[in-house]
């Protein structure tokens, strides 16, 4: 049936038929030095999305192009993406430029997904910053740029919107400069054609390249500059841009001493040379462009290729798996007929098709199928070797942050080789090696800062909303879900109003529950003052069987064990008695306790329960038990009191000198601790400031007013704080929503 099938198909389309597998075949098969991963990352607004539609475009992925005011992009593709025209679920796509393969992670730029961000630079070798050219370096922008700086990302600056009047590439580069600290090297100018339309002076080549609007951008045109004032303005910017190269790397600087002269560094040279100082993060290479009227796209791609490093060139911590597969799991996505997806970066190896991974915490996973992504379509393969992006189905208790291996054996001897390869070998052979610290994961997921409740339109409906907060949670770890055993509700715990709206909105298009939330409140947290120690004795009988507890029990301030035991000698011979069963369930009792403190029913931290006897009397229930000891701490908990802890932001925040003061004035009144103030560039200083949460509603707006637009801020989580006797009754307050 088979053969006869392809016999009735033609001698062309057999032979087109086989050039698409062989090109596939190339194409999958390509060494991963053609392979670029990158990150695109910006403020909100500045053209991210704009940009990576352009690119797919261009790369012929897509036939048509997107518009993120039409709704129909392809990497907004969540439905309130879409309506909001903001990119909240960073997705990937990859497509073909120029014999390399582009996997492209397009962020969110929102502050309550930074932990977004965050997963998927692990993913990534290099980033692309887009500005908007009207706006320069703003406050998302310091933000994502601080990231990248912590995972030694090598980056290339977009100076996008050049179209705009309003446009200023001079103030853009300058920003780097001094609102980033970095070396900013501008590889093209802005200029203008005939008729008024912005085309691109290219520096080392000492072209000017046009793009033809008719075709929607897809070509462009290059001329050799006439000899005019022009070509000299640019000479000399090639000239400064060979000098400053040469500062920082000795090809260069060789040739440019032996021949005394600039006149003779070929094009190749000062493009080695760049590659060189950006992959080693000295510099930043600036092109500029407008996504939305289609130029400069191309010419990004390849500085892509041409600037940002291979996977081989980075990551090299991980050559201690040597064939064995080593994988991180930046995002998990839920896709309505595929179930959960979980994009994994390879660092090392090759995952196959019904492969068996294990996860960090040692679970086995089987991969069903592979895919390889383009935003919300996926294409079927077999096999993606090691410096690629994959999408796993199949995966099951893998969560965002996981490294992924293919044996516990492998990962061990990887441990072990890294180990001696750092020489720290260890002689004992049981010590727990710590693969998070070695291999980076980071688990560190932000508190939550802000909490409200949810509730199903129904009762019947409450399984599957919980259902669907499971999924929730697992793509994203910043949301937290708990129950409140007093008002009965479930409760959301995030990092904002957006991140909340947006989780609503999720559960409604995805899961078709129409969710209600409530008024979002600040997290706080509780701690007790001081030890207190009480014995709680209940005794009651149910359902003919008589249930008898006394329990002895202590909270004290501690920041380590939740639980721990008083090894008296008075009480030891008591507690020697309990069987193990009883004491974990006179834990889990009392621990749940800790779960709503008596002030504003916030986490109870900071705090030890110590068990100092127990009588348990024969017969009694296990739930009998858990009650009375969670009843035990309540009690404790309530006649000791508690003392609040709110949330505080650092913030970040950069405005020329002379504005400086009226921030400093405006921060005081929010309960502001300064922590520094320093110089930043020429012009510019940096305040480094704790405020809490609770004063900070609307701050960015408020320091764009004091500021008339001129500072930009970040602003991220910084731990929980006490707070005075005033300030604690007014939170209460708030809370009871009495103020
Ligand atoms: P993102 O938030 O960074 O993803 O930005 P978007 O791509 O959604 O763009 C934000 C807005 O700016 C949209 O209305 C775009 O149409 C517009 N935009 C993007 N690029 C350009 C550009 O090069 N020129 C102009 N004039 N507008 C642009
Ligand atoms: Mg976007």
């Amino acid at each position: 049936m088979k053969m006869l099938k392809y016999a009735l198909l033609s001698g062309e389309m057999q032979r087109n038929r086989l050039l698409r597998q062989l090109s596939a075949h190339i194409f999958r098969r390509s060494y991963s030095s053609n392979i670029r991963n990158i990150g695109i990352l910006a403020h909100i607004d500045a053209g991210k999305t704009t940009t990576t539609e352009r690119m797919l475009f261009y790369s012929g992925k897509t036939r048509s192009l997107g518009e993120v005011h039409r709704g129909n992009t392809v990497t907004d593709y969540l439905t309130q993406e879409r309506e909001r025209g903001i990119t909240i679920c960073s997705s990937a796509v990859t497509f073909p430029w120029s014999g390399n393969r582009i996997n492209l992670l397009d962020t969110p730029g929102h502050i309550d997904f930074t932990m977004e961000v965050e997963q998927s630079l692990y993913a990534v070798d290099g980033v692309v910053v887009v500005l908007d050219g009207t706006a320069g370096v703003e406050a998302q922008t310091v933000t994502v740029w601080t990231q990248a700086d912590k995972h030694k990302l090598p980056r290339l600056a977009f100076v996008n919107k050049m179209d705009r009047p309003d446009a200023d590439f001079d103030k853009c580069v300058n920003d780097l400069r001094t609102k980033l600290e970095t070396q900013p090297v501008c590889i093209q100018y802005p200029s203008k054609n005939q008729d008024g339309l912005l085309t691109i002076n290219d520096v080392i080549t000492l072209e000017q390249l046009t793009w033809q609007p008719k075709d929607l951008g897809r070509s462009y045109s290059k001329t050799k500059l006439e000899p005019s004032d022009d070509l000299r303005q640019l000479q000399e910017k090639r000239n400064e841009l060979i000098d400053q190269l040469s500062g920082l790397d000795d090809e260069l600087a060789d040739v440019v001493i032996s021949t005394e002269s600039f006149d003779n560094v070929s094009n190749a040279l000062i493009e080695r040379a760049l590659r060189r100082a950006t992959c080693q993060q000295k510099v930043v290479p600036v092109l500029l462009g407008s996504a939305y009227k289609n130029v400069g796209i191309q010419r990004l791609m390849d500085a892509v290729n041409a600037y940002l490093p291979a996977p081989e060139e980075r990551n090299q911590i991980y050559d201690c798996f040597g064939n064995e597969v080593a994988g991180k799991v930046f995002k998990i996505v839920h896709d309505k007929q595929r179930g959960p997806l979980t994009l994994v970066r390879i660092l090392r190896g090759e995952i196959k098709r019904g492969m068996r991974l294990i996860c960090s915490r040692g679970q086995a996973e089987v991969v069903s199928k592979l895919y390889e992504p383009l935003a919300d379509e996926y294409r079927e393969v077999g096999a993606v070797q090691s410096g690629d992006v994959v999408i796993c189905a199949g995966l099951k208790s893998t969560v965002t942050g996981d490294l992924l291996t293919s044996s516990q054996t492998a990962l061990r001897n990887a441990q072990k080789r890294l180990k001696q390869s750092q020489g720290t070998v260890s002689t004992d052979e049981d010590e727990e090696l710590d693969t998070d610290e070695l291999f980076g994961i980071d688990r560190q997921i932000p508190d939550a800062v802000y909490f409200c409740s949810i509730e199903p339109p129904s009762v019947s409906s409450q399984t599957a909303m919980e259902q669907a907060l499971r999924q929730l949670q697992r793509e994203d770890p910043s949301l937290r879900v708990s129950y409140d055993s007093v008002t009965g509700q479930t409760v959301l715990g995030g990092m904002g109003e957006l991140h909340m709206d947006i989780i609503k909105s999720r559960i409604l298009s995805e899961y078709k529950i129409d969710v209600d939330l409530g008024p979002l409140q600040i997290a706080y947290k509780e701690t007790i003052e001081s030890p207190s120690l009480t014995t709680l004795s209940v005794e009651k009988e149910i359902a003919g069987s008589k249930q008898n507890v006394s329990l002895t029990l202590e909270v004290v301030k501690d920041q380590g064990e939740l639980f721990s035991l008083d090894k008296s000698p008075e009480n030891l011979s008591n507690l020697n008695t309990l069987r193990p069963r009883t004491l974990q369930v006179i834990r889990k009792g009392s621990v749940s306790a800790l779960e709503r403190g008596p002030r504003v029913g916030g986490q109870v931290v900071d705090t030890q329960i110590r068990l100092h006897n127990a009588i348990i009397g024969r017969g009694t229930a296990d739930s009998f038990v858990m009650a009375t000891a969670a009843q035990c701490v309540q009690k404790l908990l309530s006649t000791s009191g508690t003392r609040l802890l709110e949330p505080i932001m650092a913030l970040q925040i950069v405005a020329p000198s002379e504005r400086i003061s009226g921030i400093m004035a405006d921060l005081s009144r929010r309960r502001a601790l300064i922590n520094d103030v320093l110089p930043k560039g020429e012009r510019n200083k940096m305040i480094l400031v704790n405020a809490p949460l609770a004063e900070l509603s609307g701050y960015s707006s408020a320091l764009r007013t004091i500021s008339s637009g001129t500072a930009s801020m970040t602003m991220q989580p910084s731990g929980f704080s006490g707070m005075n006797a005033v300030d604690e009754s007014l939170a209460e307050r708030r809370v009871q929503g009495l103020e």
